[in-house]
């Protein structure tokens, strides 16, 4: 039996692996079985492997390859930044902690953490397209906060935030800035020198890459309580073994995108634009979420008037087509998505939400195809909730 063709518009939740990456990591995992950290040629020739991964990551962000910690991915490196800066100054009296309100679960859960063993914590506040202002997060600055979190896209609505202001106004204050850069990495420019932030996640799989493999950037000279304690691997910043392939996969991904990135991005965010146009204009009753203008190239979360946001990605599945209602983690749950309840999103839009992520390898023939069968599968959605409350 033939597998029935798939269309992916789903790369938020994560991607395929690049084809050259797979290649390396096969490679690795075959030949390269060295402990990074062993004196013998062997070991020598897996540190090379991981430094030079090191490097591509750096030029992908901007940064200093020696300032790069590997982790095991997006949530690891959030929990690293989050609980490292807490712990470090504890002791300083600084006890306070501020995210935004929509970041992703790796970082809002860790906040809830660090909040049930004594930090205090605050949300900050995002206006109806999702962006987090410097006036809100000035507000909520103390002088014992110790650090301040904002995602520099979001990953249901692609909104990006005004990162340099608002690292700007946290360091004023004397506060650390970290920003979640899992949405962005490999997808748009990163520079973290521009930035201005003292820490910065990425994570492999969102952009090539395999999954279980990420890192954090460390501003050098800050100071970060390990949380992995163990051996001295990453400059006694992250104990354990290095899953050397996993790295050199990320590696090899970081390159793949950061040559291609600009002509990639243009050409993504035209597929998304005219994607869009022919829903808005073939499906009444259609709104966009988030910054139209201000957001990532790949991303677009659309709302669909009376249809349940649950029964549509159903019925595209059906049709072999994988979209999300939000971010996965939260996916297969009820719960109304956290990040369009925080940006004012009506109770009932936030139910009736869709997010359609593209990626490198998205075709127009894909994004065309998916358009044409929208108009027919909502209005039958809508025709079912009809009758089905008409019954009620
Ligand atoms: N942060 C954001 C914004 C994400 O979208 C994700 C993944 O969905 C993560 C963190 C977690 O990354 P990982 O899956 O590598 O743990």
């Amino acid at each position: 039996m033939r597998t029935p063709v798939r269309i992916y518009l789903d790369y938020n939740a994560t991607s395929p692996l690049h084809p050259e990456a797979a290649e390396t990591m096969a490679r690795l995992l075959r030949d390269e079985y060295g402990n990074a950290s062993s004196v013998h040629a062997d070991g020598q020739r897996a540190r090379t492997i991981v430094d030079d991964a090191r490097q591509q990551i750096g030029a992908l962000i901007d940064a200093d390859p020696s300032d790069i910690v590997f982790t095991s991915g997006g949530t690891e490196a959030d929990n690293f930044a989050l609980r490292g800066v807490a712990e470090q100054q504890d002791a300083t009296g600084r006890r306070h902690l501020i995210a935004s309100a929509i970041e992703h679960e790796a970082v809002l859960n860790t906040l809830k953490a660090l909040g049930k063993r004594g930090w205090s914590t605050t949300l900050l506040p995002v206006d109806e397209s999702g962006v987090a202002s410097p006036d809100a997060l000035q507000a909520a600055l103390r002088p014992e906060t110790a650090l301040v979190s904002v995602m520099h896209a979001n990953n249901e609505v692609g909104t990006l935030q005004p990162i340099a202001e608002l690292a700007s106004i946290a360091r004023a204050y004397g506060a650390v800035f970290h920003s979640d850069a899992v949405q962005t990495v490999g997808k748009v420019p990163v520079s973290v020198r521009r930035l201005g932030v003292d820490l910065l996640s990425l994570s492999a799989h969102k952009f090539g890459g395999p999954k279980g493999v990420g890192a954090l950037w460390i501003r050098r000279g800050l100071k970060l309580t390990p949380f992995m304690t163990g051996g001295r691997q990453e400059r006694n910043r992250r104990a354990g073994t290095e899953n050397v392939p996993a790295i050199a996969g990320l590696g090899e991904a970081a390159r793949i995108s950061r040559e291609h990135l600009a002509a990639a991005g243009a050409r993504t965010a035209s597929l998304r634009d005219r994607f869009e146009q022919v829903v808005l204009s073939g499906v009444p009753g259609t709104t966009v979420n988030g910054d139209p203008d201000r957001r990532v190239p790949n991303t677009t979360n659309l709302s669909f008037d009376g249809i349940e946001a649950e029964a549509l990605l159903i019925a595209l599945d059906l049709e072999g087509i994988a979209v999300s209602t939000g971010s996965a983690c939260s996916s297969g749950s009820l719960e109304p998505s956290h990040v369009l309840r925080a940006m004012g999103v009506s109770q009932a839009r936030t139910r009736n939400s869709l997010r359609f992520s593209l990626g490198p390898a998205t075709t127009a023939a894909e994004i065309d195809a998916v358009a044409a069968l929208l108009p027919p599968l909502v209005a039958k959605l809508r025709r079912l909730t009809h009758r089905t409350a008409a019954v009620r």
